[in-house]
């Protein structure tokens, strides 16, 4: 395996904090809670600058209460206490990229690789739609190409046909072209999950090889791309990244809000041991701190960007056994069960622990059932559960070009 030697940052890395501090790291955190309004204060705003956003990424406490209380009711008042499912289809492993924080990079060579026939991609989806389900997100690595881009469309045809146009599609297949990102909207997919994973380009670049094939510019107009054809555009970033800063952290939410997202699907970074990346470990935040920093930034958009869908994250679970409850109690409101054949479930570790791999997809479903109500929430059965803030900015933006 080619190992891509990374630059050391010490000065800009993820350092492990202590009980005053508790995710130091940043540029101008060293001064962290003087001069500055109370989390309190912050909390009566609609919007933050980068220093209030970093507060409340950073404060411990009642503080850390308050913010959770705040997000608790942001959600419950514009959303409800409510979660949508989209039944997870990993369709194929296969990728074209090497991402350096990925486990199934291209360069991983101890994967067994898999691409489900197109037989049984469509008996997940018929099992979402006979459960009832409302959505499916069909998700796979990264490849480009004509063979790939009419198979997918053939397959949101034969998806639509089967739920007799009920199901509702999420597509995240990565970077593509525009004219296929069109096929596959007019094909039926509303929905696109593309992580720009890092919104520093710096530090985008000290996490991917340095080719044309892991370009930023091209992700971030692959993005636009999916907003102009008429998408709900998802976007989200790794929590707990070697290199990366508070500072990183708030300008990542700081983006979302100005990309206008209608959708946010971000986790914790777990490390793989059959990545570049591992090289790092020793360097990061305690995995319990990537858990509770992930939490903070779901509280913070929830705040920042009241009515867009939140995923609560698998990798959530990875960490605390409860983790996506939590999530969900504290802004998220999607949970993707995974609905991939059993026996292939185990060949898509982006990360080390993913949970239930080992799980049937009834009972995912009826634990995943389980665990919302735990969290004082509600399944919502039949339903697409589509981005109440897509529609919103659909119609302002009607207005505005009929003005
Ligand atoms: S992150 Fe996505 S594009 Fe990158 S290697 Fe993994 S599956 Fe491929």
């Amino acid at each position: 395996m080619q190992i891509h030697k990374l630059t050391p940052a010490p000065i800009r890395f993820a350092r492990r904090g202590n009980k005053e501090n508790p995710f130091p790291g940043g540029v101008g955190v060293g001064c962290w809670r003087q001069n500055q309004m109370s989390v309190k204060q912050i909390l009566t705003k609609d919007n933050f600058s980068r220093e209030e956003i970093i507060t409340l990424l950073t404060c411990i406490g009642e503080e850390r209460t308050l913010l959770f209380q705040k997000s608790a009711e942001v959600k419950e008042k514009y959303i409800g206490k409510k979660v949508w499912f989209r039944g997870l289809i990993e369709f194929s492993n296969i990728c074209s990229k090497d991402c350096l924080y990925c486990g199934i990079r291209k360069g991983n060579k101890n994967l067994r690789r898999y691409n489900l026939s197109d037989e049984e991609i469509l008996a997940a989806a018929k099992f979402a739609f006979d459960n009832n389900y409302g959505s499916l997100a069909l998700q796979s690595g990264e490849l480009e190409s004509a063979s790939v881009t009419g198979r997918i469309e053939n397959l949101l045809h034969r998806i639509k046909e089967l739920s007799g146009g009920k199901l509702g599609i999420t597509l995240s297949v990565g970077e593509q072209e525009h004219e296929a990102y069109k096929r596959w909207f007019d094909a039926g997919a509303h929905r696109y999950l593309l992580r720009i994973e890092a919104t520093n380009e710096d530090l985008y670049k000290k996490i991917h090889p340095r080719n044309s094939k892991h370009d930023f510019r091209r992700r971030l107009n692959c993005l636009k791309s999916l907003q102009n054809i008429g998408y709900q555009v998802g976007t989200g970033v790794m929590i707990g990244l070697p290199f990366q800063t508070n500072e990183d952290l708030a300008n990542d939410l700081l983006f979302m809000k100005d990309f206008d997202i209608d959708m946010c699907g971000m986790g914790p970074y777990i490390e793989h041991a059959e990545t570049p990346l591992i090289e790092y470990a020793g360097e990061l935040l305690p995995v319990g701190e990537r858990f509770d920093l992930t939490l903070r930034m779901i509280a913070i958009l929830r705040i920042m960007m009241k009515d867009i869908n939140i995923v609560a994250a698998t990798a959530l679970q990875a960490i605390d056994p409860i983790g996506r409850e939590k999530a969900v109690r504290i802004g998220a409101n999607i949970i993707m069960p995974n609905i991939t054949p059993g026996k292939y479930r185990d060949s898509y570790k982006l990360y080390e622990n993913k949970p239930c791999t080992y799980d049937s997809a009834e009972d995912c479903q009826s634990c995943l059932e389980a665990r919302v109500s735990l969290a004082d929430n509600e399944v919502v059965y039949g339903e697409w559960g589509d981005s109440k803030h897509y529609e919103r900015r659909r119609k302002d933006q009607i207005q505005f070009t009929t003005e």
